[in-house]
C-alpha cells in the first residue's frame, strides 16, 4: 500500500450554500484551526456539491470565494494546511465518475437525500450521483478516519461499500476509511427556534442566524431579539431554557469555559446578552476585517486558492492515477 495510505489526514469541505455563520466557525472552521499543525489537513469549499438543486451561478461564484476568504481568514491555509476550492482540482470529478462506474443503482436511489427530494419534477441528475462525488472527496485524499456527524454518516457508509467493491473487483487501489463519530461539538442553535441548529442555508435574513460576515451592529440587534423565555433566571437548562442555555453555550465557547458554570454571573437576561455580543463580535471581527481585504483583492485571494489547488492536485494525483490505472483507463 502506497505510503501516504499511512498517514493521518484531516479533511473536510463545506457547501457554500450560504453565507458562514456562528455555527460554522466553532463547530468546523475554528476545531480546523486548532487541530492545524498536528495533522495534514485538506479543507475545501464544497462548490460542486451546491449545484445539484436549483442555483444562481452569480451568487454562488459570490459565495465560493467569499467562503475562500473566510476559511483563510479564519487562519486555516498558508503553510499550516490545504486551503482549496473544489471544482479547482478537477480529480474530484473524474474519480467520481470512476466511482459511479462502480455504485449501483440500487444503493444511490436509497441516499436520504435522494429519497427526500428526488421525486420533484425537475430534479438534477447530480443530486442522484453527488453521493459519488462525495466518495472521491474522500478517496482521494486517503484519509483513514471520517469524523462524521449522524446525517452524514450515510454518506461515508457508501464510500466504504464503493471502495471495497472497487478493490475487490480491480485490486487494491484505496484506503477504505473508517467511519469515526464526530467528537462533541458545540452545536449552535438558531437564536429565534433554539430548537433548530444555526443553519447556513436559512434565508439571507433570518434573524436568528449569526453570520460571519455580519457587522457588529446586526450581531448586537440579533442577540438583543434572541428568545429566551419569562422566568427571567440564567440557569444552564438545555431541556426547558433552551434560549438561555444556547446564549450560555456560545460565550462558553467563545471564552473556553463551561455553560452551568458560567451562569450565576449573569444577573438578568440583558447583561447575558451583552456579554454574548461582546464576545461574538471579539471573535469574528478580526476574521471579518482579513476576509474584506481579501475580497478586495481578488487576484490575492486566487492566488492563495490556487496555490491550495495546486497542492490538492499533487495529493490527489497518485490516488486517480492508480485507480484509472486499476480500471484499465490509462
Ligand atoms: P453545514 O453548514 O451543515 O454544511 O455544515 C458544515 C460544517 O459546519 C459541519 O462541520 C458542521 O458540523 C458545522 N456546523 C454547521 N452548522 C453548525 C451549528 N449550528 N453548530 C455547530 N456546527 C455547525
Amino acid at each position: 500500500m502506497n505510503t501516504a495510505a499511512t498517514r493521518e489526514r484531516d479533511l473536510s469541505g463545506i457547501t457554500p450554500s450560504g453565507h458562514l455563520t456562528l455555527g460554522n466557525h466553532l463547530g468546523a472552521l475554528r476545531r480546523f484551526v486548532q487541530r492545524q499543525g498536528r495533522r495534514e489537513g485538506f479543507y475545501f469549499i464544497a462548490d460542486l456539491h451546491a449545484l445539484t438543486m436549483p442555483h444562481d451561478p452569480v451568487r454562488h461564484r459570490l459565495l465560493t470565494l467569499s467562503t475562500g476568504a473566510l476559511f483563510l481568514a479564519a487562519g486555516l491555509g498558508a503553510d499550516r494546511s490545504v486551503v482549496f476550492v473544489q471544482s479547482h482540482v478537477p480529480a474530484h470529478v473524474e474519480m467520481a465518475y470512476l466511482l459511479e462506474c462502480t455504485a449501483h443503482v440500487g444503493e444511490l436511489s436509497r441516499m436520504i437525500q435522494f429519497k427526500e427530494k428526488g421525486g420533484r419534477p425537475g430534479t438534477r441528475a447530480s443530486l442522484f450521483t453527488y453521493p459519488c462525488l462525495m466518495a472521491a472527496d474522500i478517496l482521494l485524499y486517503e484519509a483513514r478516519s471520517v469524523p462524521v456527524g449522524g446525517d452524514q454518516s450515510q454518506h461515508v457508509e457508501l464510500t466504504r461499500d464503493l471502495a471495497e467493491r472497487f478493490n475487490v473487483t480491480y485490486g487494491e487501489t484505496f484506503v477504505v476509511p473508517e467511519l469515526v463519530p464526530a467528537a462533541l461539538a458545540a452545536r449552535v442553535a438558531d437564536l429565534q427556534h433554539p430548537a433548530r441548529k444555526m443553519s447556513k442555508s436559512a434565508p439571507d435574513d433570518a434573524a436568528g442566524v449569526l453570520r460571519m460576515l455580519d457587522s457588529p451592529d446586526v450581531i448586537a440587534s440579533k442577540i438583543r431579539r434572541a428568545v429566551t423565555d419569562s422566568d427571567g433566571e440564567v440557569r444552564y437548562d438545555p431541556e426547558t431554557k433552551p434560549g438561555v442555555s444556547n446564549l450560555l453555550e456560545i460565550r462558553a465557547a467563545l471564552v473556553g469555559s463551561d455553560p452551568a458554570g458560567l451562569a450565576p454571573r449573569f444577573r438578568g437576561y440583558g447583561p447575558l446578552k451583552a456579554s454574548v455580543t461582546d464576545a461574538v463580535i471579539a471573535e469574528l471581527g478580526p476574521i471579518r476585517r482579513r476576509h474584506d481585504e481579501l475580497m478586495a483583492d481578488p487576484a490575492e485571494l486566487v492566488r492563495l486558492l490556487d496555490a491550495g489547488a495546486e497542492r490538492a492536485h499533487s495529493a490527489a494525483a497518485t490516488v486517480l492515477t492508480r485507480a484509472r490505472k486499476a480500471m484499465g483507463v490509462a
